[in-house]
């Protein structure tokens, strides 16, 4: 019996790792597995070399669980190791990697989340004991017998071990007894071990026979050790792809709409196949996740360090030996390797999508609405891949024809150019809605993007400032505007509208009128406005800012912009003075005022003169005892009896309200009691 000390410097360095590590205990199987497979992908290596001249034989890995004597073990049939192998490689060398990685993260528990290659030593963190039986393939070697029981006291004795190979048996401790159920080792080599290029046995497989589960005589393999993604392309047909991520996914019953093979060899390793699920909503995004691996062991299904964010709402497998596992996250963002490893999905994802786009164009505009949210997700995160895809990127009109922006650009241009030399793109989130608008613009010759996307919003405002450009050879401007944001003529302007002519006192009719019957709200605010549109429009319409509406939509789900969330819904009421009906309204109006008002317009003139007279006197201060007239405040009082006059005589006069609500009931807005008393009245009116 030989005993001795393990090589550390710390006597309690066991504590510490089971403290640091306790959040992710259950990775100690991955790693013992991991290093059963080494060893037995070793011996195939010697094997094949002509080192070991022996039959490999069987080589399947087992897990076994003894619940009496509260083990667990992991026997392979791999090289097995020396007494000198044992204590150069377990302990003195895997130990000091414990104690520099402890001693590295010693003050930052947080900064460990989860994965790292603490190999052997993992065992102690559910074990009270652990023991290594071996037998190395070199038959002069005798086995060996190695035991510690979570101190740095080992012990290591000659025994008797007749089939090569290492079996390490863990005395499960009390507190951690699930890893002795069934269920929850198959769970986790479901989880880690499922792809590993060495059979892994777990139990006997089961069958039903008269009602209950029985066991078979054929072992549990858990794994396929032949992925898909470690195959060569060529090798594989459609059907393999598919079949592969059913075998990834197999809660998810939608086919995929596309894959990636990746594989490169050279400045980096990297295996894997990407797919383009059918994008829904944000919980399909997150139930299928893109697994990593290394070198076929399952590490995390976290990628987000490791490929730019949007390319996690890809699907699949990547498996790169390259990407350093035992380092913090935020490490992980800046190293070279995961930078270069993401950058070059990136470019592998673009080229696909440009290769499907050209190729076959009818079959991606099928594609299209499902591959969207990506695409343009993409593009608002990733500059280059903007550069990239903004040669497949489509827009959908409402006939559901499909476009690149430059052809889109070409095809509206004639007729969307507007006075100033602005392309305004034309747009609906709905085009029932606002089907009257659409009819208009149609009338005109204009095209109606559908732009009903959860991040259209922003891909528009992406598409505006692009066009921009920052060189002085663009000098005109791409606008979007939604097609039922104000009057047709108002959103592509031809030419200058005639000048709103009408005296103080008609300006003043029609805009009290309407002002004073206008529901009062606190989540709306609303603003008169006389215009000069065209004898076709309505003679009375809502409109609303594309800005300010597009803010508001952006802050939706945006955070940091919750300010404009909070923002009123502002809407202008455009005054259609250019048509008839508002013409006699204003007549009945002008009519039914007489002559009343003239002594209180007269008034407001007086003060005005005498508050310009002041103005030009500012110098002459009042003189002592003198009160100050306060002239602002007199005016605004008689105004607002000129406004209370044309409030209350609205009130009598059906046509104002009648023309409000049809404003209100053009935009969808008119509801409830409005809308009972419009009908009513409409009835009344026939
Ligand atoms: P790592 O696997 O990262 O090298 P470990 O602590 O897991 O670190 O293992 C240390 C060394 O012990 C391995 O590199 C290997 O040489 C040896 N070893 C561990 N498990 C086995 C095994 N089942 N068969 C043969 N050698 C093993």
């Amino acid at each position: 019996m030989n005993k001795g000390n393990i090589g550390v410097t710390s006597d309690n360095i066991f504590p510490v790792i089971k403290k640091f590590l306790y959040s992710d205990h259950e990775i100690f199987l991955r790693e013992l597995i991991s290093n059963a497979v080494d060893a037995t992908q070793k011996l195939k290596t010697l094997s094949s070399a002509g080192a070991f001249k022996g039959e490999p034989g069987d080589i399947r890995v087992r897990v076994k669980i003894d619940k009496d004597k509260k083990t667990l073990t992991v026997s392979d049939h791999g090289i097995g190791m020396t007494a000198e192998e044992v204590d150069k490689y377990i302990n003195q060398i895997a130990f000091s990697g414990a104690e520099e990685f402890v001693n590295q993260y010693k003050d930052k528990a947080e900064a460990i989340i989860g994965h790292f290659g603490l190999g052997f030593y993992s065992a102690f963190m559910v074990s009270d004991k652990v023991e290594i039986f071996s037998q190395s393939y070199n038959e002069d070697a005798k086995a060996v017998h190695w035991s510690c029981e979570g101190s740095p006291e080992y012990q290591m004795e000659e025994t008797i071990k007749a089939e090569r190979g290492t079996d390490v048996v863990l005395h499960i401790n009390d507190e951690f007894k699930q890893y002795l159920e069934d269920a929850t080792i198959e769970g986790l080599l479901k989880k880690y071990c499922k792809f590993l290029p060495v059979e892994i046995a777990f139990g006997m497989k089961k069958e039903w026979k008269d009602g209950k589960q029985v066991e078979t005589g054929e072992e549990n393999i858990v794994n396929n050790t032949n992925p898909a993604w470690t195959r060569k392309p060529a090798d594989l047909k459609e059907e393999d792809y598919k079949s592969f991520y059913r075998e990834l996914y197999p809660m998810q019953f939608d086919e995929p709409l596309f894959h990636i093979h990746l594989n490169v060899d050279y400045p980096f390793h990297l295996t894997g196949i990407l797919y383009f699920p059918k994008i829904k909503n944000n919980l399909d995004v997150h139930r299928n996740k893109i697994q990593l691996y290394c070198n076929q062991v399952f590490v995390t299904d976290e990628v987000a360090n490791i490929v730019p964010e949007y390319l996690t709402l890809l699907h699949g497998v990547i498996d790169s030996p390259d990407i350093p596992l035992n380092v913090s996250r935020s490490y992980l963002q800046s190293d070279n390797n995961v930078k270069k490893i993401s950058s070059h999905i990136t470019k592998k994802v673009a080229d696909k999508l440009a290769e499907l786009f050209k190729n076959d164009r009818a079959d991606f505009e099928k594609k299209w609405d499902d591959i969207k949210l990506f695409i343009q997700f993409g593009m608002l995160s990733d500059e280059k891949f903007y550069d990239r895809a903004i040669g497949f990127a489509l827009l959908k009109n409402i006939d559901k024809q499909y476009f690149t922006l430059d052809e889109y650009k070409a095809k509206v241009k004639d007729a969307q150019t507007d006075k100033n030399g602005d392309l305004i793109l034309l747009y609906t989130q709905d085009a029932d809605a606002s089907y009257t608008y659409i009819q208009r613009a149609k009338e005109k010759g204009y095209d109606v993007l559908l732009m009903d996307g959860e991040i259209d919003v922003h891909a528009m405002s992406q598409f505006e400032q692009k066009a921009m450009g920052d060189g002085e050879e663009e000098k005109h401007a791409l606008r979007f505007v939604r097609v039922d944001s104000d009057v047709i003529e108002n959103l592509i302007v031809k030419e200058d509208k005639a000048a709103v002519n009408l005296t103080t006192e008609e300006e003043d009719a029609l805009r009290y009128s309407f002002e004073g019957l206008l529901p009062k709200n606190d989540k709306v605010n609303y603003v008169v406005s006389l215009e000069n549109v065209s004898a076709d429009a309505l003679p009375v319409f809502l409109t609303q800012n594309e800005w300010m509406r597009r803010m508001k939509e952006m802050s939706a789900h945006q955070q940091g912009m919750s300010f404009y969330g909070q923002m009123p819904d502002s809407y202008n009421l455009v005054v259609n003075i250019a048509h008839p009906k508002v013409q006699a309204l204003l007549a009945e109006l002008k009519e039914a005022t007489g002559n009343s008002l003239d002594d209180l317009n007269q008034q407001v003139e007086a003060l005005r003169k005498e508050q310009a007279a002041e103005k030009d006197a500012k110098k002459d201060e009042p003189k002592e005892g003198e009160e100050k007239r306060d002239l602002t405040k007199e005016i605004a009082a008689l105004r607002e009896q000129i406004k209370q006059h044309y409030t209350d005589s609205a009130k009598d006069n059906d046509k104002v309200s009648q023309l409000l609500d049809i404003a209100f009931l053009a935009s969808g807005l008119l509801k409830g009691e409005a809308l009972a008393k419009f009908v009513n009245r409409s009835v009344d009116l026939l």
